[in-house]
C-alpha cells in the first residue's frame, strides 16, 4: 500500500459536486474569541472603507479613483495623470506589501481586511442567519417546497440584499466619479445623470449576484491575489492550521469517548466532531492541510476551541501556526525571503515618501519656443516661451503672475499680466524674458521662474535663456 497522504481532495473544490453542479455552502454560525475581534475590525473598516469618498481634505476626496478621466486621490493628495509616475509606486507598495505579509502571516488579508470577506461574512451571511436561521434550518429551507413561509422569508430576505447592494454600489461609485457628482445625480436625477445612474445600477446588479449567488467562489475563482497564495505561502508562512502531530498522534483522530483516558489509548486529540468543517464558509476540510480555498477566516478556531474546551482538552489544535512549527516545533524565523521582501518594500516607501515631498499642488512647465532664437530689444536681449501651469488643487487661484528669482529682468506674459486659473484646471500661453545684455554672463544662462498667486510663491521652475556669443 502507497504511505502517500491521500490527496484527493486536492483535485476538486469544495464547493462543487462530483458531476460539476454549484454545492451551496449552509456553514454553521461562528462564535468565539476570533470572531468577536473580526466583528470589531470588520464594522470599523467598514466605517473606514463607507467614509472615505465623503471625507475631504484641502476640498481634497480623501479616497478617490477615477479611472475614466485618469484622477486620483490617495488620503486627500490628488494624482494628476503628470503624477503617474507616483500613483504606479504606491501601487507597487501596496503590492509588496501584500505579498511581504501573506510570505509571513499567510492570508490574513483575506480572513480580516478584504472587503468581499467582510461583506459576506459580516453583513450579508449575518442578515441570513438572522432571517433563515442557522446551518440546519437554511439547508432545511433550501430543500422545502415553496410555501409561505419560504416565499415569505426569500421575498424578504432578497429585498434586504437588494437594498444593501444598492448601497454599496452608491459608495463604489463615489469611489470612481467623486462623491460631488454622486450628490449631482441625486440632485438632478437619473434622467440628467443618466450614465452615472445605469453605472449604479449595473453595480448593483454585480454586488447583488456576488452576495447573493456566486459568494465564496470570487475568493476561489475569481480572485487573483487567491491564485497567488501557491508561490507566495511556505513551510515557515502563519496559516490557520490543524496541529495535525497533535490531532491525529499514532492511533489517528477518534470519536469522543468520556469513560476513555485518551492519553493512554494513542488517539488524537481530535474527536472527528466535524464541526470544523461544518462552520466553514469554503466548505473544507482544515485538517486536510493548507488548501487554496481557505481565507484563513478563522472561524474552526473558535469553533476547534469551543470543542476542545466542551471535552477537557487543551484548546488550539487549529490554530495560527507555521506547517514547520507543528512538525518540527520549530519557532517563528524572520527568513531570507522574508528579508529580502522588507528590503524591497523600505526601498519602494523611501522612494515613495521622497517623491511625495518633492511634488507640488501647482505644476508649471516653461519652455523654449522651439526654432526661435533671442532677439535685440534695445539693450535688452529677449527670448520666447511657452508655459503650462497645472492647478491640482481644489483652490481657485486669481492672481498668478510669474518673476525671475535670482536674475535681474523682467518676464511679460503675452495678455494680461495677471491671469486666473481655475480648481483643477491648466493654463498656457506665450511669455517673453527680457535680461538686460550687460548682465548676461553666457551665451546660455540658467533662470530661475517663480509662479505667484498675489504674493504666494506656489511653484519654481527653470529653463534656459540665450544670449549672444561674444562675452569677454
Ligand atoms: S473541530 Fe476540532 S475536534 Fe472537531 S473535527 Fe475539527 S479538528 Fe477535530
Ligand atoms: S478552513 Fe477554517 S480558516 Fe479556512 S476558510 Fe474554513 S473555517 Fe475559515
Amino acid at each position: 500500500m502507497s504511505n502517500l497522504p491521500d490527496e484527493a481532495f486536492r483535485d476538486t473544490i469544495g464547493t462543487i459536486d462530483d458531476s460539476g453542479n454549484r454545492k451551496f455552502i449552509f456553514p454553521k454560525k461562528p462564535s468565539g474569541k476570533f470572531y468577536n475581534y473580526r466583528k470589531i475590525v470588520s464594522y470599523v473598516l467598514l466605517a473606514i472603507l463607507v467614509a472615505n469618498p465623503f471625507i475631504k481634505i484641502n476640498g481634497n476626496q480623501f479616497m478617490m479613483f477615477n479611472v475614466l478621466e485618469r484622477r486620483f486621490n490617495i488620503f486627500g493628495f490628488p494624482f494628476w495623470p503628470q503624477d503617474f509616475y507616483l500613483f504606479v509606486i504606491s501601487m507597487l507598495v501596496g503590492v509588496v506589501f501584500v505579498i511581504l505579509f501573506t510570505v509571513v502571516f499567510g492570508r490574513i488579508f483575506c480572513g480580516w481586511i478584504c472587503p468581499q470577506t467582510i461583506f459576506l461574512e459580516m453583513v450579508f451571511r449575518r442578515i441570513e442567519y438572522w432571517i433563515d436561521g442557522d446551518r440546519g434550518s437554511q439547508s432545511r429551507l433550501a430543500r422545502q417546497e415553496w410555501n409561505a413561509e419560504k416565499i415569505r422569508k426569500r421575498l424578504f430576505k432578497w429585498t434586504v440584499f437588494f437594498l444593501i447592494s444598492f448601497g454599496i454600489a452608491n459608495v463604489f461609485l463615489a469611489y470612481l466619479v467623486g462623491s460631488d457628482q454622486l450628490f449631482l445625480m441625486i440632485e438632478q436625477g437619473p434622467v440628467k445623470q443618466a450614465s452615472n445612474f445605469i453605472a449604479l445600477l449595473i453595480f448593483t446588479g454585480v454586488f447583488y449576484f456576488v452576495f447573493v449567488w456566486f459568494r465564496e467562489q470570487v475568493c476561489i475563482i475569481a480572485c487573483p491575489y487567491g491564485r497567488l497564495q501557491g508561490v507566495l505561502l511556505d513551510n515557515k508562512s502563519i496559516n490557520v492550521a490543524y496541529d495535525f502531530v497533535r490531532g491525529e498522534k499514532e492511533e489517528g483522530r477518534a470519536k469522543f469517548n468520556k469513560k476513555e483516558d485518551r492519553a493512554l489509548t494513542g488517539k488524537g486529540d481530535c474527536i472527528d466532531c466535524l464541526q470544523c468543517v461544518h462552520v466553514c464558509p469554503m466548505g473544507i476540510d482544515i485538517r486536510n492541510g493548507t488548501q487554496l480555498e481557505c481565507t484563513n477566516c478563522t472561524a474552526c478556531i473558535d469553533e476547534c476551541d469551543n470543542i476542545m474546551e466542551s471535552v477537557g482538552l487543551p484548546k488550539g489544535l487549529i490554530r495560527y501556526a507555521s506547517e514547520d512549527e507543528i512538525a518540527k516545533k520549530e519557532t517563528f524565523k524572520f527568513t531570507n525571503r522574508m528579508k529580502g521582501y522588507t528590503a524591497v518594500l523600505f526601498i519602494l516607501l523611501s522612494v515613495f515618501v521622497g517623491m511625495l515631498f518633492l511634488r507640488t499642488n501647482v505644476e508649471a512647465i516653461i519652455l523654449r519656443l522651439p526654432g526661435q532664437l533671442f532677439q535685440h530689444k534695445g539693450d535688452k536681449i529677449s527670448n520666447v516661451y511657452t508655459y503650462k501651469i497645472v492647478n491640482k488643487t481644489m483652490n481657485d487661484y486669481n492672481d498668478i503672475h510669474f518673476e525671475l528669482i535670482d536674475q535681474k529682468g523682467e518676464i511679460k506674459n503675452v495678455g494680461n499680466k495677471n491671469f486666473k486659473i481655475k480648481r483643477e484646471e491648466t493654463a498656457q500661453g506665450t511669455l517673453f524674458i527680457e535680461i538686460n545684455e550687460a548682465i548676461l554672463e553666457s551665451d546660455k544662462t540658467t533662470v530661475k521662474i517663480g509662479v505667484y498667486n498675489g504674493k504666494e510663491l506656489l511653484e519654481t521652475t527653470k529653463t534656459n535663456f540665450l544670449g549672444p556669443r561674444s562675452f569677454n
